[in-house]
């Protein structure tokens, strides 16, 4: 029940139509967004999800409390929690509330399609001052290295 998985699949549909191949959609790299305030915004598996396919998970937490750029905007309410792979350090999934996480939560489709891990969002630079910073301290939360909080 999503626009951007509908117009995907339309895409996929006439392609194969066309004779070009396709690949089949993996719902885990689906962004979800609900424009409530403070927003909603998610990527693939929850944490209980994980554990129920089968994941030892690592859990970063991050709240926006803790973000300068929120406490300037005065939007300080809100969490970014990420969920990782114990064994391969994969980002399983990502889930965040507060200001403009539907805008943001790209940035970690990008890292579930790619396949990419803590290590790899670890050593991402995100820009100062933004929101985006708590993307990057909910990985380094992950494995106990969260910055401000
Ligand atoms: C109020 C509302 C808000 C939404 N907000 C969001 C949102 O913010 N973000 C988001 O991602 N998704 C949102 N959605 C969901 C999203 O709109 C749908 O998931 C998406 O449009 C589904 O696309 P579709 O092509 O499968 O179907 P549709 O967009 O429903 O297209 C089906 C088309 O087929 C036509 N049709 C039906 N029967 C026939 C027939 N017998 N002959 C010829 N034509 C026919 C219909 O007229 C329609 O044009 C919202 C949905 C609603 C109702």
């Amino acid at each position: 029940m999503l626009a951007h998985k509908a117009s995907h699949e339309a895409v996929m549909c006439i392609e194969a139509i066309a004779g070009k191949t396709v690949h089949p959609i993996d719902v885990t790299k689906i962004p979800g967004c609900t424009y409530c305030r403070p927003q909603i915004a998610s990527v693939g598996y929850t944490e209980a999800r994980a554990k129920e396919a089968g994941y030892k998970v690592r859990v970063g937490k991050f709240p926006l409390l803790a973000n300068g750029k929120a406490l300037a905007m005065g939007e300080p309410t809100g969490l970014i929690k990420t969920v990782f792979d114990d064994a391969t350090g994969e980002l399983l999934g990502a889930h965040m509330i507060g200001a403009e996480v539907t805008e943001m939560i790209q940035g970690y489709v990008i890292a579930r399609t790619g396949e990419l891990t803590e290590a790899e969002l670890s050593e991402t630079i995100f820009p100062h001052p933004t929101i985006s910073e708590s993307m990057h301290e909910a990985v380094l939360a992950a494995y106990g290295g969260a910055l401000h909080f």
